[in-house]
């Protein structure tokens, strides 16, 4: 039996278990063996698990980032036999079966559970991440954020010291759940938001754009859905482009088909590229690298190895392609955390059944669209059941009052409760102008809104 401990308390002498990752998946296989008679090791590069789903309100600034995140050792301070390692996985070695940590740690394990997630992929041009990031942690969210607010304030900056109106233009690449929701919540943001803070620039003139190469957005949804959610998108002024796809991204602009398009700031939400970890498995995976699992959601070839949520896939027992979703990861954690006990107690292992409870997206302040099989919510009603769920996933009571609060208030206000830009962040804004040559007002020609870099004009 593998064992890791030094002198910790309340030990228990269990067969070693270890789960990389705190995300859905791995925080609650942990829950789920919790004190049980294992000794279980979470291991996460980060120290917090972070509710994905609002990840794009913390993007617009609507709640602010310790309202999605927990601390995985406070989440987890009540099971006795659960230890919380804060470390990067480099890679593992099956055969001697241990895990292995950047800084040269070595973790020995029994069974283990793999459960690291996936990031956006960007077909091949990684270069493409820089002018368009995508939406997966915190830092991202407010990477995001701060690009949303600094492209307002560099516009009313230049309308206010050089006079000229330019519109603003944010492209939103992507038309799955979370590129609806941000781009319904960046027309929010202008149209009611910041409407009134800005002086100089009339925000409710910026252009949302969505594009998404397929025939409809929300693709995964049935077609109703996608046509509610696409029709509540037009309302709030979101231009949304379907069969576009985008060829090229360059810093100020993207290329659909063969046209540039100009855009202020550029989100991704499309692709998915799972952890790299996946691929060292050595199992067989599909076209984006996620490992084809067994019905018992192990690994093939390995049955102490359990790899489950975004980095996996699973056709499961009734024939559904089970999705990549909080969701699944959190049933397929459960589920490997009791066959691990199923082998312990000798019992048969369960074949992983998918259990849909519907699906949802927010388009906007007060408008989503819920789908429960051929049934499909939309409008004010859909919001309100969105609102309820995602206060009723939230993993601590402290988030979901949190959480409530800001919403009641952003409700009744339209103002968020986060639109700040870092120190660091603002001091871009002003230090673009520092950066731009001291040529001589007249010598040279306005940008395209119409300041002049040499000019200091003020009103
Ligand atoms: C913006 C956004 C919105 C979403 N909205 C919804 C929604 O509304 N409804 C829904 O059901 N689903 C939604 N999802 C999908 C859902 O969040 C994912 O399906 C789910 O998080 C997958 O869980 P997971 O456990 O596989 O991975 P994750 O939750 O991503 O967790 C992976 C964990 O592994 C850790 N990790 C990764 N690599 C390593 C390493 N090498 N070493 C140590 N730790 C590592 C990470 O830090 C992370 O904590 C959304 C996703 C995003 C990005």
């Amino acid at each position: 039996m593998a064992t890791n401990r030094g002198s910790v308390k309340g030990e228990s002498q269990g067969p070693s278990i270890v789960i990389i990752g705190g995300g859905f998946g791995g925080l609650h296989a942990a829950k789920a063996l919790a004190n049980e008679a294992v000794d279980v090791t979470l291991i996460d590069r980060k120290n917090h698990h972070t509710f994905q789903p609002l990840l794009y309100q913390v993007a617009l600034g609507v709640l602010s980032p310790g309202e999605i995140a927990a601390c995985l050792r406070h989440i987890l301070r009540r099971s006795r036999n659960v230890h919380t390692i804060l470390g990067e996985v480099t890679g593992f070695d099956t055969t001697s079966r241990r895990v292995q940590l950047l800084d040269g740690a070595e973790i020995a394990y029994d069974y283990l559970i793999l459960a690291a997630g996936a990031r956006h992929a960007y077909f091949g041009h990684d270069e493409w991440e820089n002018d368009a990031p995508g939406l997966k942690t915190i830092e991202d969210a407010v990477e995001i954020r701060s690009r949303l607010l600094r492209a307002f304030e560099t516009a009313e900056r230049r309308a206010y010291l050089a006079g000229h109106q330019a519109r603003l233009n944010f492209a939103v690449i992507g038309g799955g759940p979370t590129g609806v929701e941000l781009a319904g919540a960046i027309a929010d943001l202008a149209r009611l938001a910041l409407a009134k803070d800005f002086k100089a620039i009339d925000t409710t003139k910026a252009r949302v754009q969505l594009y998404e190469g397929s025939p409809r957005v929300l693709g995964s949804y049935s077609e109703n859905s996608s046509r509610k959610a696409k029709q509540q998108l037009e309302q709030l002024g979101v231009e949304v482009h379907t069969d576009s796809m985008v060829t090229a991204v360059e810093h100020g602009r993207i290329k659909v088909r063969d046209q540039w398009i100009e855009s202020d700031v550029t989100l991704w939400t499309t692709g998915v590229h799972p952890s790299p970890l996946a691929k060292q498995l050595g199992a067989p995976t599909d076209r984006a690298g996620r490992v084809l699992i067994e019905q018992d959601l192990s690994v093939p070839g390995h049955r102490e190895i359990f790899a489950i949520g975004d980095m996996s896939t699973l056709t499961d027992a009734r024939g559904t392609l089970v999705p990549g979703l909080a969701a699944a990861a959190l049933q397929e954690g459960q589920v490997a955390a009791e066959n691990i006990l199923r082998d312990l107690r000798g019992n048969a292992r369960r074949s992983f059944i998918y259990q849909d409870r519907g699906i949802l997206a927010t388009v906007g302040h007060h408008r989503a669209v819920a789908q429960f099989g051929h049934w499909v919510l939309s409008g004010l009603m859909a919001w309100l059941l969105w609102s309820w769920v995602h206060i009723f996933l939230l993993i601590s009571f402290r988030n979901r009052v949190a959480v409530m609060s800001q919403w009641i208030w952003a409700y009744l206000t339209r103002q968020g409760s986060a639109p700040l830009i870092t120190e660091h962040q603002q001091r871009e804004v002003y230090l673009e102008r520092a950066q731009e040559p001291s040529t001589p007002p007249g010598n040279r020609g306005m940008d395209k809104h119409g300041l002049n870099p040499g000019q200091v004009v003020r009103r």
